[in-house]
């Protein structure tokens, strides 16, 4: 009968929901348990001055050893925990691991630490950044915190205060992901950015795609003219490189330059005598 079968239908698709949702508060107590167990690590991206390939900070990038899984990327957890709420411990973790690290490094440069909006509106957020700069001795300027340009989207007024009290520390701001997001350039010029990365996908059409090169070009531009400093990501190439140089982007980060690598690796990088300025 066909009622029957549409009742089997229903079963079945509520098994599925229940293994869904089963899974999912598995995965939340795995990711729990990794904050806890210390199973998260933040690997470490150099960013460079494009003309003279000096680096100059680096990006803190949160991966996962899960026990059975290996090596997670932030795409495959940060979801997650921005749903579960675990992203305010696990962002704290983070900051606090960027800092400490930072604070030993043989050159003064600067970390940049990846924000979540809901870290954004989380009242504890000011308190957390002004203790992990005072319990590693780290002055402010030497933190950098990247909010992508889709999170200015929403809940404005408060987004500009948050960031306004976290300039107020020292703390550099820079807006991540820039020309993904549709935020209105009226509103960029009221917010206190010191720097702007202009996203992955943009640069690696730069040498194919003249619309691309052409964006670029003008993202490069507005930064300069909100006398904000420009970071192209993602450079992949050395003719990608030669563009956003050419172009006149003073900064760049990129897998042509470096991978993410674990802290000691960065360490090991920045101690070499070629790598001292
Ligand atoms: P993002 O902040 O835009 O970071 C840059 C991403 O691009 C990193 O991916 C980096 O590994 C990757 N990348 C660097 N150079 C290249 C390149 O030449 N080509 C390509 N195709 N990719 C490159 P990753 O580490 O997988 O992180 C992805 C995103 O996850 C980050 O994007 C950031 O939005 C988020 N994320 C990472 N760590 C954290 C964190 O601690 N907290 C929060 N809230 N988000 C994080
Ligand atoms: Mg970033
Ligand atoms: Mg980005
Ligand atoms: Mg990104």
């Amino acid at each position: 009968q066909a009622k029957d079968a549409g009742r089997g239908t229903w079963r079945a698709y509520g098994r599925e929901m229940d293994q869904r949702l089963h899974e999912r508060l598995r995965r939340e107590e795995e990711l729990r348990v990794a904050i806890a167990e210390q199973q998260l690590e933040v690997h470490y991206q150099p960013r460079y001055l494009s003309q003279s390939m000096q680096i100059i900070g680096a990006e803190a990038l949160v991966r996962w050893h899960h026990p059975t899984q290996g090596m997670l990327l932030p795409e495959q957890f940060i979801p997650l925990a921005e749903e579960a709420g675990l992203i305010i411990p696990l962002g704290r973790w983070v900051l606090h691991q960027a800092c400490q690290q930072a604070a030993s490094w043989p050159v003064e440069m600067t970390v940049s630490v990846n924000l979540s909006p809901l870290q954004l509106h989380d009242d504890r957020l000011l308190d957390e950044i002004a203790r992990a700069l005072r319990e590693n001795g780290l002055p402010g300027e030497r933190l950098e915190l990247e909010v992508t340009e889709s999170a200015l989207l929403q809940e404005t007024q408060s987004t500009l205060d948050a960031l306004k009290r976290i300039k107020a520390l020292g703390v550099h701001l820079a807006v991540d992901d820039f020309g993904t997001g549709y935020s209105s350039l009226t509103n960029l010029r009221h917010y206190p950015f010191d720097v702007i990365k202009i996203d992955n996908s943009f640069v690696a059409g730069i040498e194919q795609s003249t619309e691309d090169h052409s964006i670029v070009r003008a993202l490069i531009e507005l930064g300069r003219g909100l006398q904000m400093r420009v970071t192209a990501e993602g450079v992949e190439t050395e003719e990608q490189l030669r563009l956003l140089t050419d172009d006149g982007c003073t900064e760049v980060q990129g897998f042509h330059m470096s991978l993410p690598m674990p802290a000691e690796e960065l360490r090991r990088l920045l101690a070499r005598p070629t790598d001292i300025s």
